[in-house]
């Protein structure tokens, strides 16, 4: 048997490595995070997709590591705004706004425009074997965005992001249901099939 290679998850929140770890499980490397490695530093995120930015990521710490390298970036596009916030969705109201500064926000910019609001979360996840192109696999979840907050789960958009089949907000999800529902796991799980049955 050789022995279990290393993926490093480049993330630095606890959550989502945790979420990523979980969606993950079974692929035949050992998963390790930026702080198992020692690195602190923050990689740019001056992409204008979110593919390019996962991109970026996953090839800083891939090099900064020596370690194939998973990275994601994901984001809500709504349809009425052309696809705003998407990749600025992270800071939509500037440095220093709160998760309920940026919904505030995107329900000023919606108001004037008819309901329903459809719109989509997407995550690109992108692995890189240093000094390779980067592989990259998307998900999606559809939805539309309501006035009214519901639900105390999940962090960012979640309570404005109602799943219309499900009836239910992204933060009226447990966290099962969430992982078999999101952009995140739909893109988490096409990375999962490409890593089974690899070893380096
Ligand atoms: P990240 O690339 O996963 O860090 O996501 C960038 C930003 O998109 C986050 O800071 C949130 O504002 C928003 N976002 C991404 N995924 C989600 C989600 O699952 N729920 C709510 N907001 C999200």
């Amino acid at each position: 048997m050789p022995p279990t290679r290393k993926l490093l998850i480049a993330t630095h929140n606890r959550g989502k490595l945790k979420e990523l770890s979980f969606l993950l499980g079974g692929v035949p490397f050992e998963l390790v995070s930026l702080s198992d490695v020692g690195i602190e530093l923050d990689a740019d995120e001056t992409g204008d997709t979110l593919e390019e930015n996962a991109t970026l990521k996953a090839e800083t710490y891939a090099r900064l590591s020596g370690l194939p390298t998973l990275a994601d970036d994901s984001g809500l596009e709504v349809e009425a705004l052309g696809g705003a916030p998407g990749v600025h969705s992270a800071r939509y109201a500037g440095e220093g706004a709160t998760d309920e500064d940026r919904i505030a926000l995107l329900l000023k910019n919606l108001a004037d425009y008819p309901q329903p609001w459809t719109a989509r979360f997407r995550c690109v996840a992108a692995i890189v074997r240093p000094g390779q192109a980067a592989e990259l696999y998307s998900g999606e979840c559809r939805g539309e965005i309501i006035t009214v907050p519901r639900g105390d789960n999940g962090f960012g958009y979640d309570p404005v992001f109602l799943i219309t089949r499900e009836g239910k907000t992204m933060a009226e999800l447990t966290s099962d249901e969430k992982n078999r529902l999101s952009h995140r796991g739909a893109a988490a799980g096409k990375a999962r099939n490409a890593l089974m049955g690899r070893t380096g």
